[in-house]
């Protein structure tokens, strides 16, 4: 890979691609992702894409490796936190908050389990993937217990006898509603973000990313604007004024033959948090 080229190390397979691939696009970068390759070059920008899995991504941007990752924040919390207690570089900037990728990491336990707080949970062996977020999670609350770590279909692990609880991601809640868990403690919420390589980049790489940054802030910040029309009986128009937010006023036009209902245009903000 050239030095000139700016590295972005994006998740290859998962969650995160779709929306990464989608928003890299939207910042105009063009890039052939139809074959198998572990490396792709854009054809328009000094771009160069690395598909890997997310596991990856937080440390080969905190090595230097690549310059820019998109990542969900549990990974990059987890693998800090890992490569804290190893002694390996942790140093990186999270350049931008992204508008997918949300999730939450939470205990969960059997319908039937008796769950009256966290110190129902001591002593009892908790199933993960993000062994350091629980970790920390259960130091602060003070309860002992057992961690059983798993990579993957940590979901299954009570049925299958492996653990008595679970600590996992939760979007809808229908994977743990379909293993018959509940979820009892939301311990950590994350989106997806981008970072980038502590190490100052070339004047030409910073300005790229820079420009990069300001496509997505007008790609993120049109998503959020949303246009409502609604007809409604003249007489609720304050009331519903009232319960659009923002402070712009609505356009209003008379419908033509009903003289009691107008219709009502107006730019609706709305700020996604997933
Ligand atoms: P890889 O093969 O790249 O290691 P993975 O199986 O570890 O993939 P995915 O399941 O693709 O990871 O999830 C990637 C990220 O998507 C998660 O780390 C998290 O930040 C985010 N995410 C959003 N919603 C969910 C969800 N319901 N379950 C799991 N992850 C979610
Ligand atoms: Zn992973």
């Amino acid at each position: 890979m050239s030095e000139q080229r700016l590295r972005i190390a994006i998740q290859k397979k998962g969650r995160l691609s779709d929306d990464t691939v989608k928003l890299l696009k939207a910042c105009g970068v063009k890039v052939n992702l139809n074959t198998q390759r572990l490396i792709a070059h854009s054809e328009n920008m000094p771009i160069d894409i690395l598909r890997v899995r997310d596991d990856d991504i937080p440390g080969l941007v905190m090595d230097g490796v690549v310059d820019l990752g998109f990542i969900g924040q549990n990974v990059l919390e987890e693998e800090s936190m890992m490569r804290a207690v190893a002694n390996e570089p942790t140093a990186h900037k999270v350049v931008k908050e992204l508008a997918f990728g949300g999730c939450r990491f939470s205990l969960a336990v059997d319908n039937d389990f008796d769950y009256q707080g966290v110190e129902s949970l001591a002593n009892l062996r908790i199933a993960t993937t993000y062994v350091h977020i629980l970790k920390r999670f259960m130091e602060e609350a003070n309860v002992p217990y057992t961690s059983c770590m798993l990579t993957g279909s940590v979901e299954v692990a009570p049925r299958a006898g492996l653990a008595d609880a679970i600590c996992d991601l939760v979007s809808t809640g229908a994977t743990l509603e379909a293993n018959g868990l509940k979820e009892v403690e939301v311990i950590y919420r994350s989106t997806a973000v981008l970072m980038q390589r502590e190490e100052a980049l070339s004047a030409d790489k910073q300005d790229l990313v820079n420009r990069i940054l300001t496509r997505i802030d007008g790609v993120q910040s049109a998503k959020e604007c949303k246009y409502i029309m609604l007809h409604a009986p003249k007489a609720n128009l304050e009331a519903i004024n009232s319960l659009l937010p923002g402070s712009e006023r609505p356009t209003v036009m008379e419908l033509a033959g009903n003289s009691d209902h107008k219709s009502i245009r107006r730019k609706l903000y709305l700020s996604f948090t997933n």
